[in-house]
């Protein structure tokens, strides 16, 4: 079983109505946030509808926007300055940035998402379709302008209650989450900056699709290019003493070593995606493809591999590099090897910040009456936008978006009840936060 389907069942779930009203632990000002999002989810699903309407493929610019436009109006209804940045340095269409000051010394809280999907326009899959009562397929739906959605009503919620000033927000929605553009530097020079004035960070992601569980560390994202080059000669004469191993079994020596070396470290990995190798050899790492030339009788002479890197912290990630970097240095005689590293992706670390923030969201969702929520396992969380936020902000969560099923297939589906769910149980772990 699904562990989406268990858990609606566990709990029960009634349709998109008000439900749980028997919920006993919330206070008079909650019950009243819990109904104002109940109250307002025939509006989000119709915006959801819209905005999945619209082909916001991350190479799709005027879509993108489209979107992000959609997505502006609403955020300025809920008194929230907006701007555009336009994202040609990096290449992509850009980000909308949207902000709300609070009363003076009011927590900052960060809400991230991205306008973009992996559909682009010649995707088969465009448009939203309502399959049941309670799912609904379409591109982007949970990955994720559903989570749009949920901070919407979250957001809705707390104004209906006058409480949205407790707190200071800063919403920034990447228009370029599922094909960052480059350099990454600049593509995340505006998530940085507002990241550095939060306190809070809250990624609407959908996380594993689970509603049992929230992100509270995910894996950065490193990618390598290690070449290799021997001394060419008939092959009758490798291992001479001065013509040496080649280029071909250089590479070897140093993959081995890292499998040997490295291998098996909890939530550390490094994967050699490509290899090519002979008497000329390519790898276009953009394209996916290389070319090698070379014959059985002569000995290699350059040898190229393409891989990644995943680690749940920066030391871990640093440490490993530090050690593969040493291992590339040895050398087979009269050979010689070289690795560059690209960090795409930081690492988000399972902070003790992090765990408190989560444990607020747990407990919202217990006095919700919706069960507890637990971290999602940092080896199934792959990286995102939120993991830019880290070592800046004191608390982080991701993965509270719309829940469901298929990202990133034709396949994907919304379980559209998780909507007010998920908008319920970030407003009042916010409301709550606002408090303390
Ligand atoms: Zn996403």
């Amino acid at each position: 079983m699904r562990p989406i389907i268990r858990w609606l069942a566990l709990v029960a779930l009634a349709p998109l109505t008000p439900v749980f009203a028997s919920a006993q632990e919330l206070t008079e000002p909650e019950h009243r946030i819990a109904a104002a999002v109940d109250a307002a989810v025939a509006d989000g699903l119709a915006l959801l509808e819209r905005s999945v309407n619209i082909n916001s493929g991350t190479m799709n610019f005027d879509g993108v926007r489209e979107v992000g436009s959609l997505f502006r109006t609403e955020f300025e209804r809920l008194g929230f300055a907006t701007r555009w940045i336009d994202g040609s340095e990096w290449t992509r269409a850009g980000h909308l940035v949207a902000e709300r000051a609070g009363e003076a010394g009011a927590p900052s809280v960060l809400f991230i998402g991205h306008l973009d999907t992996v559909f682009e326009t010649d995707s088969p899959f465009q448009r939203f379709h309502r399959l049941s009562d309670s799912t609904a397929a379409g591109p982007g739906v949970v990955d994720m302008k559903g989570g749009i959605v949920v901070m919407l009503l979250a957001l809705q919620a707390l104004a209906e209650i006058d409480a949205v000033d407790r707190l200071s927000f800063t919403v920034v929605l990447t228009g370029d989450e599922e094909r960052a553009g480059r350099p990454i530097s600049l593509a995340r020079r505006d998530l940085r900056e507002a990241a550095e004035r939060a306190d809070v960070a809250i990624g609407f992601e959908d996380g594993d699709g689970d509603p049992t569980t929230a992100v509270i560390a995910r894996r950065g994202a490193t990618t390598w290019r290690l070449h290799t080059e021997g001394r060419p000669a008939h092959s009758s004469q490798i291992f001479r003493e001065d013509i040496g191993s080649g280029a071909i079994y250089e590479m070897a020596r140093i993959l081995t070593a890292f499998h040997d070396s490295l291998g098996g470290e909890e939530f550390l990995t490094f994967n050699p995606g490509a290899v090519v190798g002979g008497t000329t050899a390519d790898v276009d790492a953009e394209e996916g493809r290389g070319t090698a030339t070379g014959k059985m009788n002569v000995i290699a002479q350059t040898c190229e591999v393409i891989g990644d890197l995943r680690a749940l912290s920066i030391e871990q990630r640093d440490r490993a590099k530090t050690e593969m970097d040493r291992i590339v240095a040895e050398h087979l005689p009269h050979t010689s090897a070289k690795i560059i590293f690209d960090d795409a992706y930081p690492p988000l670390a399972p902070t003790e910040g992090n765990r408190r923030l989560l444990a607020m969201f747990d407990a919202s969702s217990r006095d919700l009456g919706f069960g507890p929520v637990e971290a999602v396992d940092p080896a199934r969380a792959g990286a995102a936008d939120v993991s830019f936020t880290a070592g800046l902000v004191d608390m982080a969560i991701d993965g509270v978006g719309l829940m469901g099923d298929g990202g990133h297939t034709v396949d994907e589906i919304a379980d559209l009840r998780t909507l007010p769910i998920q908008a319920k149980r970030v407003a009042i772990a916010l409301w709550r936060l606002s408090g303390e």
